[in-house]
């Protein structure tokens, strides 16, 4: 794709979901048994793209390995060959979404809709009673999920949130929620950070977002130092800061934001670096650092869309070019089709290594691959080879005990594990050491609705 000389033009949003599939243009060159595997598959992990993922990021002349086709459009490998097989008959049927939905919820049960642990470990309690739409794992920094951010521009395929995502636009319930947040905070003065996530809370129609983000500027929250707003809106909808009817509205809420004194990071999802190349894409980046916005760039690492070093290394480069920062590699968690988007932690490192070394030391600001597991972000920081046998090289680069941080610690090495509770303590020891602690600070039985025991279990 020739991005550079391509015309800048603007796109009014438009949505594709399952039941749009035969209209989207691309698509309609499949033979018609592939886009009934697509529905199929679609019916099962929620779908949804927009006509610039559609028609500038998806090379439709290679679809069988284009990256981005891999990350948005539903995939045969995804589901269990037996699951697939008990819906086709349904759809090449005409059958009716009633008469689909009880196979498609005992498919979805069945892939770890809700990962264990988010719920019941970190929302927080104020006066004993939960405060919704917060989580606070980690002492300095509060996760906030407004309810009206949690939709995005277009889905991924492998995202573990593929069961929360619902809409509501109502201006009340953003005031009333903000407040909650703002009444948390003002109770909690070793909090630094806020980070806003979703979904995407770009998604928001500014004026909404403004009734969440302007309490945070009050005299009462100086302790509040950065707010971080995670997005993949500059790589699915590079509009939302530049076209769109609020952008410019948009833009001013950032400079007020930065004004006040506030580190404003967009804490951006690129997956591939094709996302970076657009000339929609750079001029978003541009104007958003031009209001004193920092951005960050984060991804997970999935097969099939950007299990390859070169590719994050070029992506790594091309953020630096264009002013961002390169903040973190993820290990892809355990919900939704993980088995298809799966990268093996031994592997994972070989990729970030590999990556990692052939780029200057602006880019090495990123660290990875790291877990975001229960007791908190572990980093697969190396493989060593002992007498005693080869390790991997693990540590905290966030903990539920922030004394648990930056000490390395090992684990057997093991090519297939591919996430923290597939690995066992080096020597033969019975657990790792944080574990006693852990089992410690375990909610109490009553906050335990449907608490999985596995260290493993994954949170944000
Ligand atoms: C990653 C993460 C944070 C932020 O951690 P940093 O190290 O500050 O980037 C905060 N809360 C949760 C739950 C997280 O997963």
């Amino acid at each position: 794709m020739d991005g550079v000389h391509q015309a800048h033009t603007a796109k009014k949003y438009r949505a594709y979901s399952r039941k749009d599939i035969d209209k989207i243009p691309g698509l309609q060159r499949l033979p018609q048994a592939q886009r009934d595997v697509l529905k199929a598959v679609a019916h099962v992990l929620p779908f949804r793209v927009n006509n610039y993922v559609v028609e500038e990021l998806i090379d439709w002349d290679r679809l069988d390995d284009d990256p981005i086709y891999q990350l948005t459009f539903p995939q045969p490998g995804m589901l269990a060959h037996n699951d697939l097989e008990r819906l086709l008959p349904l759809i090449r049927g005409g059958a009716s979404d009633r008469e689909t939905m009880p196979v498609v919820r005992s498919i979805q049960m069945a892939l770890n809709p809700h990962p264990a642990g988010q719920k019941q470990w970190n929302v927080p309690k104020d006066a004993g009673s939960a405060v919704p739409g917060i989580q606070h794992k980690y002492r300095e920094t509060v996760l906030f999920f407004p309810a009206q951010g949690q939709t995005c521009h277009a889905y991924c395929t492998y995202c573990f949130r593929w069961a929360q995502f619902v809409g509501i636009e109502d201006l009340k319930f953003a005031t009333a929620e903000s407040e909650r947040l703002a009444g948390y905070l003002q109770r909690h003065r070793e909090v630094s950070d806020v980070l806003i996530t979703g979904g995407d809370p770009m998604i928001m129609k500014t004026k909404v977002l403004r009734r969440y983000l302007e309490p945070l500027l009050k005299p009462e929250l100086d302790h509040i130092t950065s707010i971080r707003i995670g997005t993949k809106a500059p790589a699915y909808w590079p509009f939302r800061f530049t076209h769109d009817r609020d952008a410019d509205d948009l833009m001013r809420l950032f400079e007020e934001v930065v004004a006040a004194g506030k580190h404003l990071a967009l804490m951006a999802h690129f997956s591939h670096p094709r996302e970076l190349e657009t000339p929609a894409v750079k001029a978003a980046l541009k104007r958003i650092r031009a209001t004193g916005a920092v951005i960050r760039c984060q991804a997970p690492l999935i097969r099939h869309v950007n299990d390859d070093a070169d590719t994050w290394a070029q992506m790594w480069r091309e953020q630096v070019a264009q002013g961002c920062i390169p903040y973190y590699m993820f290990v892809e968690r355990d919900t939704g089709p993980k088995r298809y988007f799966e990268v093996p932690l031994a592997r994972a490192f070989g990729i970030f290594s590999q990556a990692y070394n052939q780029v200057s030391g602006l880019a090495r600001t990123v660290r990875g691959p790291s877990m975001s597991a229960l007791p908190g972000k572990v980093l697969v920081e190396g493989v060593v080879e002992l007498p005693q046998g080869r390790f991997f090289v693990l540590k905290f680069i966030q903990g539920r005990d922030a004394g648990w941080v930056n000490k390395p610690f090992l684990a057997e090495y093991d090519p297939k594990a591919t996430w923290l509770n597939d690995l066992r303590p080096a020597f033969g020891a019975e657990e790792f050491f944080f574990e006693p602690e852990l089992a410690s600070l375990k909610p109490r039985e009553s906050d335990q609705h449907h608490f999985h025991e596995e260290i493993g279990a994954l949170t944000v």
